[in-house]
């Protein structure tokens, strides 16, 4: 039987890299088998989903490139197929409509909690006959006996006393159904053979299972992930830094990095570190994932970002950089080419954020602090510098080794070591202290703009210390 596995996100907020390890689970799992992975949008919660939301999502899969073969399906387009599935359970006297008022309710909570009792429904309306009039909600008659038990993938053998589980509302007296029932609906009609979804679910798992069986249909089987935990060890929350896929994205970090990253936080193949998405589909075994909840690890993340800088297809991370340039304003639509200022950069940054941050003097004007200045050049200098940018003015071969050697030979000339000029014509060019080597930045930079830089930046040395 092929498999099919499905993500089922509810649109309330961007998706969170909780939500983002999952979704890799279960397309990792279906590529791996071969089978299909369904993309199913659970947005019956009107009040607390937003198109927005919708939006993060379907934008987060696209930028993780976690593809989907069908979908998204949208629960709010299967209203009717969700009031038909209820009507049968009705018809076949499966589920009951229950009556029963907020106060009544609310009343045997009070009551059950003073007994210092489980809250659960009474069954008050389970047999009754009430004509179908007035406000009402639909109950599934769980079955009062026995055990509901299934085998997860991870967590191995689970029971369930059906004792436990009470008549739970399937269709709310707004007619809206509830997350359990669209669920067991969906997972039914779009033949779900696995479901991988965060553990937090797995009370619902026995109930959904009932439902199911209800309806006829033959269970899925399950599996049960755990849950990412900050740094601290408490369950990961917006307080532990950046939570939402999007926002690693502004952060600089690259999709194959927060991907082999997750797949890491949970599963392990070996002592193996880094995994391309070919080794991932071929050694990934969702029975492997560990049952015990993963706390997040920031340096191991931005270890691999940086890896991935370095040894990743320098087509792709170029365009992943000129998003963030394009977010910092900057035109990016002339020299250096953005793969050129990757080669140059790699080396230096751990996100690609880093990176663009700190390329700003190729693509933009520089502002040149006076204390700056008056802290790295003297008036000493000033003929060496006049020096270089003539030397410079006329060099034909503009590569990063003639430029090395113009600068080694006016620093001969004048009797400096080379770092002496070097600091200087590094604020020259980029405005601060700190570039990559002076040679390769200027090279990189282009005859014309590092002239002008330091014809500009002689200027002001003279208005400055003279
Ligand atoms: N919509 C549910 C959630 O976002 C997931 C449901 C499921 O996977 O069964 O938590």
């Amino acid at each position: 039987m092929t498999v099919v596995t499905r993500f089922a996100p509810s649109p309330t907020g961007f998706l969170h890299i909780g939500g983002a390890r999952t979704a890799l689970y279960c397309w990792l799992f279906a590529r791996k088998m071969q089978g299909q992975f369904i993309l199913r949008i659970e947005d019956t919660d009107t009040e607390r989903g937003t198109p927005e939301s919708v939006q993060a999502i379907l934008d987060a899969m696209q930028w993780l490139n976690l593809d989907y073969d069908t979908g998204p399906f949208y629960q709010t387009k299967r209203l009717e197929r969700y009031q038909e599935t209820a009507a049968l359970l009705l018809a076949e006297n499966k589920a009951y409509r229950c009556f029963c008022s907020k106060e009544r309710l609310e009343k045997l909570r009070e009551q059950q909690m003073a007994n210092k009792e489980k809250p659960r429904y009474d069954e008050h309306c389970r047999e009754s006959n009430h004509p179908a009039e007035g406000s009402f909600v639909i109950r599934f008659k769980n079955p009062k006996e026995g055990t509901v038990q299934f085998h997860d993938l991870i967590r191995g053998t689970l029971i369930f006393n059906n004792a436990e589980l009470d008549d739970l509302i399937i269709v709310r007296s707004d007619g809206m159904p509830t997350y359990n029932f669209t669920v067991v609906v969906d997972d039914w009609d779009m033949k779900i053979t696995d479901v991988i979804r965060g553990d937090d679910h797995i009370n619902n798992t026995p109930r959904q299972i009932n439902i199911l069986h209800a309806l006829g249909a033959t269970p899925p089987r399950y599996a049960h992930v755990p849950m990412i935990l900050g740094p601290d060890g408490k369950r990961l929350s917006k307080r532990h830094g950046a939570v939402g896929v999007m926002q690693y994205r502004e952060d600089g970090f690259l999709p194959e990095a927060l991907l082999n990253y997750l797949v890491r936080l949970g599963w392990s193949h070996g002592d193996e570190e880094i995994f391309s998405r070919e080794e991932l589909i071929q050694l990934f075994d969702i029975k492997n994932v560990h049952k015990a909840a993963a706390a997040i690890n920031p340096d191991k993340l931005l270890w691999l970002n940086q890896h991935y800088i370095k040894t990743g297809n320098k087509e792709q991370i170029a365009a992943e950089l000129a998003w963030h340039m394009q977010r910092l304003g900057i035109d990016i639509g002339h020299e250096p080419s953005l793969i050129d200022i990757l080669h140059l950069q790699q080396d230096r940054c751990k996100t690609l954020r880093e990176m663009a941050e700190k390329s700003l003097y190729f693509y933009s004007e520089i502002t040149l602090s006076d204390d700056l200045i008056k802290q790295h050049v003297t008036v000493a200098l000033l003929p060496a510098l006049q020096a270089i940018t003539d030397a410079l003015s006329i060099l034909t071969n503009w590569q990063k080794e003639s430029i090395h050697a113009t600068m080694t030979a006016t620093a001969d000339q004048f009797q400096l070591k080379l770092g002496k000029i070097a600091q200087p014509l590094r604020i020259a060019v980029t405005g601060g202290t700190v570039s990559p080597s002076i040679d390769a930045t200027l090279a990189l930079l282009g005859k014309k703009n590092t002239i002008g830089r330091l014809k500009q930046f002689l200027i002001k040395i003279n208005a400055i210390l003279h």
